[in-house]
């Protein structure tokens, strides 16, 4: 019997984009005779729409962009995740990241039905979207990392020139202006001098009603993969070489030119804290399946985690696949395994 598998993507998030290519690849690199695909669809509106079953890989993403002509099911509803003939599907693998899809909604939708999925759960998606709440379970964790304060909109609206004062008087230029909740490098801006923090704010508030503000740091940006449930499993690290001023969005999604280093070069002695950091994270957070969880390395040899990301890019090219690959796990068994992973959990809580 065949695995039905739900496939989950496009959403109502600025990385919209990004989570159709990476259901491109899961559906080309899926074995179709072990797996019936279903594809889901959710518009950038936030639509659903039900696809018909996928028998192949498809080529082009917008065969996987239904019109909602193509379906009847253009509202949520249970029926998205069951065959014409009323099945259930077995799992459903959720592709999105950012709000609405990474940070922990969708996975409460799917508990409410009681549905076995990919990745991690309620918990650990919504804490790890959440820029300030996951630094301060690092924090609670002892995990090494940058400065940090936060501001919600109506502080900042109330009285813009006390936020910036703070700022200064805190971290001090570089800083680093980020939404409290996205991806991608949307809305995060580098700052180094005022002027420019009040644009970055100004920009950060376009997206959330929460911002965080960093101490920048000149380090390595290095990144580690972590697959697992109970007993999760490290990656080797791979590191990352913007062409740009930082690893922002264009330089994730657009010009292919930052290198991707795998493994990097590090030394024993800072693969074993890097690695101990990573499952510290994991198990702070409480994740499963998966999380791709990222440092910065100083020439001293400090590490300091970054960020834990639940939903990290998953095409063939992205970190997360190409670190397994160098740790001898290939893209299909890679996504089997996530499957299993989730279908695991879900029996552990029956
Ligand atoms: P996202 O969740 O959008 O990936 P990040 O917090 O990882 O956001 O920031 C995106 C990029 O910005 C990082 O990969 C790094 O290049 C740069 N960056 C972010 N914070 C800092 C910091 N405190 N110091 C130096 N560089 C930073
Ligand atoms: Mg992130
Ligand atoms: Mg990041």
């Amino acid at each position: 019997m065949k695995t039905k598998l739900g496939l989950l993507y496009g959403g109502k998030s600025a990385e919209h984009k990004v989570s159709l290519r990476t259901a491109l690849a899961v559906n080309k690199a899926l074995d179709h005779t072990k797996f019936e695909i279903y594809p889901i669809y959710i518009t950038e509106k936030g639509e659903w729409i039900k696809g018909g079953q996928l028998n192949g890989p498809v080529e082009k993403i917008e065969d996987l962009q239904f019109s909602q002509t193509a379906s009847s099911e253009s509202a949520f509803s249970s029926k998205l995740f069951q065959t014409e003939d009323g099945k259930t599907f077995d799992v459903i693998f959720p592709l999105l990241h950012g709000p609405n899809g990474e940070d922990g909604t969708v996975q409460g939708l799917l508990e409410i039905l009681n549905l076995p999925y990919v990745g991690n759960g309620v918990l650990a998606s919504s804490a790890g979207m959440d820029k300030v709440v996951m630094k301060n379970i690092f924090a609670h964790a002892g995990l090494d990392q940058v400065q940090y304060v936060s501001f919600i909109k109506s502080e900042w609206n109330e009285k813009p020139e006390s936020t910036y004062d703070q700022v200064e008087k805190e971290l001090g230029y570089p800083c680093f202006v980020k939404p409290a909740n996205l991806g991608s490098s949307v809305g995060i801006s580098k700052c180094v001098n005022r002027a420019e923090l009040e644009k970055a704010f100004q920009e950060a508030f376009q997206f959330d009603r929460k911002v965080i503000v960093e101490e920048g740091v000149t380090a390595r940006e290095v990144e580690i993969a972590v697959l697992g449930n109970d007993d999760p499993k490290c990656s080797v690290v791979g590191e990352i070489v913007p062409k740009e001023d930082f690893y922002d969005y264009k330089a994730k999604y657009e010009d292919g030119d930052t290198a991707l280093i795998i493994p990097a070069k590090i030394s024993e002695e800072e693969y074993k804290t890097l690695s101990e950091m990573a499952l510290k994270a994991f198990k702070a957070l409480d994740c499963s399946g998966l999380v791709r969880a990222d440092f910065f390395l100083t020439k001293d040899g400090r590490a300091m985690i970054n960020e834990v990301n639940t939903m990290p890019g998953f095409t063939p090219v992205s970190m997360f696949p190409l670190l397994w690959k160098h740790t001898e796990v290939e893209y299909p068994q890679l996504i089997e395994t996530l499957v299993q992973l989730g279908i695991e959990r879900h029996k552990e809580k029956q």
